[in-house]
């Protein structure tokens, strides 16, 4: 039969969710949008069932396409753009005249293009003139960067590409269980093993990817700092460390020689229940190999004591030489799509562009003479994510929050506390393309565009810049994000707020009179351009992006030599890149860190308990983590169809033992309950996890929530909340 209609249209990008970033080719045929795997150095044609099935959400019926305003009943009503951006922009100025800038607070997302990050970071500091910006990527590798930045003086998640996985001799992962949150690379552990290479796995559960190790270190959750240092313990003792290396290329060695002596394998094997043998087996496959990579995720790094661990898994990486050497190294396995760009642009609290520190005086006039403002102007360092969002609605905190890009909701810890601060609010503005949890607790909701509706850049767990490509355009009533910020920047230009709060009674108390909204207008405009200041807050990202290369230039995430075409013409640039007609990194350390001393630093680490420890009222660890068929809060994933159909609900995994001790079956709803709060979810029996341990997935709101259970102990150096471990009780609900 003969086609008519449109040819169908095509584009190359990559999938929307993790930071594998796995390549894939979008085709629109009549409007029926087609996945396909491409060929990627990171997937190699891999897809995983979220990838395969991305394209639901463009056209799923609860996308929204109009912005939605509460009315004073509570409800929210359809409004157009004109009514939502002045109710907002009126709200931000009456709350920042009332009660100061800093009144006012932005959190980001890990999965905001590199432009919008930058944007919003941008939007932040200049047009509200807030220190009040942090996003979620706090709560997923903060620990990794923190850690990374003081032994080597940078943080990208992995120093080299990750076909290096495939070529290496020994693999230690701790706390990562990439077949189920990013099964394509383990097409690059299958190359390993089919190599003769060794895989280890250090987790407290048995996982997808422990099932597959050669050896299953399963530690009792927070003891894997004590099993690190108990490793570099055994490595000294068995004469694995390369001495060269050590006095050539690092510092502070001598302090960490004293304190791993005190980690006797057969203390730490009583501490965390890892045997000896076990201990000595993983450090002679490190320590003998040619190669070896020491790997960390969320399961090393979501604790009070994060950086610490990460810490202890870089000394022993350190130790052995392997950082620089050819398919050797230590790296951090990266969790959002941008969680890489994401914390390289500005939108974490204490940083400006390009990884810049914002209380260094030569990075804030270097991004100031950027930005064209005086670097007086700009505001000083934040807080992390969680005390900015436990601080809201406090005397003392902000009383108005704009989300982009995040679902705080069911993603932070403690979540029932960070939900009744939001409910707090004067106002809360989210940016989505869904009604999430977050949103519908919002006073305006913004309907934007969807991954393949607007072009971009991502730079993925390796470092690797990527073009994100748009196939259609955003359907009628939506705006892009990087639109949403300009409108927003125009309006407050149009009312700009004094530097300090005025003395006296404030103006106006939102907490008591809420801006009257005025009645919705339908239809909704469609009309995306902003009002004014293009330039200022340009809406391309194209624009957007040439900027970002200009105020990265000389920071640790130097972009200035990335452009989009260059990108185009390669399978993506890894930072840093400085120069135009220069190489690009794809590996670092080969010769030189990027130090003061030009060597990478060694930290000694002890290890302590965790935040929280059982005791005779909550007797039981707690730990949470990912299935494969959701992401993050899931807000996106549980409306797929297949992906619902997979993993429908929440659970709770615990031993058949404890479930024989507590009376509960398999299938019988359990309460888990911590001294925050509880969730409510189905049994599901497991000999595979420890007997002393439950676990639950963390991707479902209301009673499954997993986090109304978490604790809010935070790292002190990353401000990483404790969400792997924490004292609770189970019985049969
Ligand atoms: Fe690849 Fe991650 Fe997307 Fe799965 S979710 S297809 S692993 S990028």
């Amino acid at each position: 039969a003969t086609r008519t209609g449109p040819p169908p249209r095509e584009t190359e990008t990559h999938c929307p969710y993790c930071a594998l970033q796995c390549g894939m080719i979008l085709r629109d045929t009549d409007g029926r949008i087609e996945v396909r795997p491409r060929e990627f150095p990171t997937n190699r044609g891999g897809l995983c069932q979220k990838g395969w099935t991305a394209a639901e959400l463009l056209d799923h019926p609860d996308r929204l396409t109009t912005p939605l305003v509460r009315d004073p009943s509570g409800t929210l009503r359809p409004a157009s753009w004109d009514v939502a951006l002045d109710r907002i922009a009126d709200g931000l100025r009456t709350i920042q005249r009332a009660h100061g800038r800093d009144a006012v607070a932005v959190f980001g997302g890990g999965g905001l293009t590199n432009e919008k990050a930058y944007a919003l970071g941008k939007f932040a500091r200049v047009a509200l003139r807030t220190r009040h910006i942090d996003y979620n990527g706090r709560w997923c590798m903060s620990s990794a960067a923190a850690a990374g930045l003081r032994a080597f003086g940078v943080d990208r998640g992995l120093p080299f590409p990750l076909t290096d996985l495939g070529r290496t001799g020994t693999l230690l992962l701790v706390g990562a269980n990439p077949a189920e949150t990013m099964p394509p690379l383990m097409r690059h552990v299958t190359d390993q093993r089919a190599r003769g290479g060794r895989l280890i796995v250090v987790d407290p559960r048995l996982t997808a990817t422990a099932r597959q190790a050669d050896l299953h270190l399963q530690p009792l959750p927070g003891t894997d700092l004590a099993v690190a240092n108990a490793l570099l313990h055994i490595a000294l003792t068995e004469g694995l460390i390369d001495r060269e290396y050590v006095a050539t290329r690092t510092e502070g060695f001598d302090a960490v020689r004293r304190t791993v002596a005190g980690y006797w394998p057969a203390e730490v094997e009583r501490l965390s229940g890892v045997p000896v043998a076990d201990l000595e087996a993983t450090a002679r496959a490190l320590g003998t190999a040619d190669s070896a990579m020491i790997l960390t995720a969320r399961g090393a790094e979501q604790h009070a004591k994060g950086v610490d661990t990460v810490s202890a898994y870089v000394n022993l990486a350190l130790a052995l030489g392997l950082p620089g050497r050819p398919h050797s190294g230590y790296g951090c396995l990266t969790g959002q799509g941008n969680g890489q760009g994401g914390r390289e642009h500005g939108q974490k609290s204490d940083q400006l562009p390009g990884y810049r520190k914002i209380d260094d005086p030569a990075a804030r006039a270097h991004v100031a003479g950027v930005w064209g403002v005086d670097p007086a102007e700009l505001p000083g360092p934040g807080v992390p994510a969680y005390q900015l969002l436990d601080s809201l609605g406090t005397p003392d905190g902000p009383r108005a929050l704009l989300v982009f890009g995040s679902n705080p909701v069911v993603s932070a810890p403690r979540a029932a506390r960070v939900e009744s601060r939001l409910r707090g609010l004067d106002l809360l503005v989210v940016a989505d393309f869904l009604r999430s949890e977050t949103a519908e607790l919002a006073d305006v909701v913004l309907p934007v565009a969807q991954w393949a509706e607007e072009d971009g850049t991502m730079t993925n767990l390796e470092g690797r810049v990527l073009r994100r490509r748009a196939l259609r355009p955003p359907p009628p009533g939506v705006r892009t994000d990087l639109t949403v910020l300009a409108e927003l920047a125009a309006r407050l230009d149009d009312a700009p707020v004094p530097a300090t709060t005025p003395d006296g009674p404030a103006p106006t108390t939102p907490t008591t009179t809420r801006p009257a909204v005025p009645a919705p207008r339908t239809p909704p405009d469609h009309v995306p351009a902003p009002r004014t200041a293009p330039d200022r807050f340009p809406t391309d990202p194209r624009v957007v992006f040439a900027e970002l290369r200009r105020a990265s230039a000389g920071g640790v995430a130097d972009y200035a030599g990335v452009s989009w075409d260059r990108i185009e013409s390669a399978d993506g640039v890894f930072w840093p890149c400085p120069d135009p007609d220069g190489p690009d990194s794809p590996r670092l350390f080969a010769d030189t860190f990027p130090t003061p001393s030009g060597r990478a630093r060694f930290h000694a680490v002890q290890h302590r308990p965790a935040a929280e420890e059982v005791c005779a009222d909550y007797p039981l660890h707690f730990t949470t983590g990912r299935v494969l068929a959701q992401y993050q809060s899931g807000a996106q994933t549980r409306r797929v169809a297949a992906l619902h159909r997979a993993a429908p609900h929440g659970f709770v995994e615990l031993h058949p033992d404890l479930a024989d001790r507590l009376g509960v079956a398999e299938g019988d709803e359990v309460r888990v309950a911590s001294r925050r709060g509880e969730l409510r979810a189905p049994a599901r029996l497991s000999p595979t996890i420890r007997p002393d341990t439950v676990f639950a997935p963390f991707h479902w709101p209301g009673a499954a929530r997993a986090n109304s259970v978490t604790n809010d102990a935070l790292d002190p150096v990353s401000g990483m909340p404790e969400f792997k471990i924490c004292a609770v009780r189970v019985e049969r609900a």
